[in-house]
């Protein structure tokens, strides 16, 4: 069977940069699954997998536009530190959500300095190429209720089985 719309694919995968640091990997854990077409995955690889099938392997580079988007110099600002709690810690690489017009962000903090903070909002692999090596796993039709979904049910239950808490937003019973 081939990777169309609406297969359910597992993959092994390895993420690496283009300085061959591992950014991510399957390696010691379940494959990863996820629906074909319903953009589950960055764009770049989902196209690449399309049309392959079980046992293929493929090396894939994606560039930042089918992945994670190229790096936008405008949300890398100077926050005031006074904006920030008075009583909070801040260092550098410190993660946490902003609110802004569009919605709650994840920012990092790039610099802290004595009146200003500069935080980014990029996506921490905005701007990357990334290179993968995938094994195909496994791929199979999807049932209705993956389809209705959105994304795979993994070994009986949305998500790998728990109820409500994996935060896909889908209806569990
Ligand atoms: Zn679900």
């Amino acid at each position: 069977m081939k990777i169309t719309k609406d297969t359910v694919v597992s993959i092994d995968y390895t993420l690496t940069n283009d300085q061959g640091v591992v950014l991510d990997s399957s390696e010691g854990r379940e494959p990863l699954s996820y629906l074909q077409g319903a953009r589950n995955i960055i764009p770049g690889l989902e196209k690449a997998l399309e049309g392959k099938q079980v046992g293929d392997k493929l090396t894939v580079s994606v560039e930042p536009a089918e992945a994670y988007g190229e790096f936008n110099a405008s949300l890398v600002q100077a926050v005031p530190r006074e904006q920030f709690p008075e009583d909070l810690e801040i260092k550098e690489g410190m993660k946490f959500h902003a609110n802004t017009e569009h919605g709650p962000v994840m920012v990092s903090v790039k610099s802290v300095d004595k009146d200003a903070i500069t935080v980014d909002g990029n996506h921490p692999l905005a701007g990357v190429r990334l290179n993968f090596a995938v094994t195909v796993i496994g791929v199979r039709g999807a049932n209705p209720e993956e389809l209705a979904h959105g994304h795979p049910h993994v070994e009986g239950g949305c998500c790998g089985g728990g109820h409500g808490g994996c935060g896909c937003g889908c209806e569990h019973d």
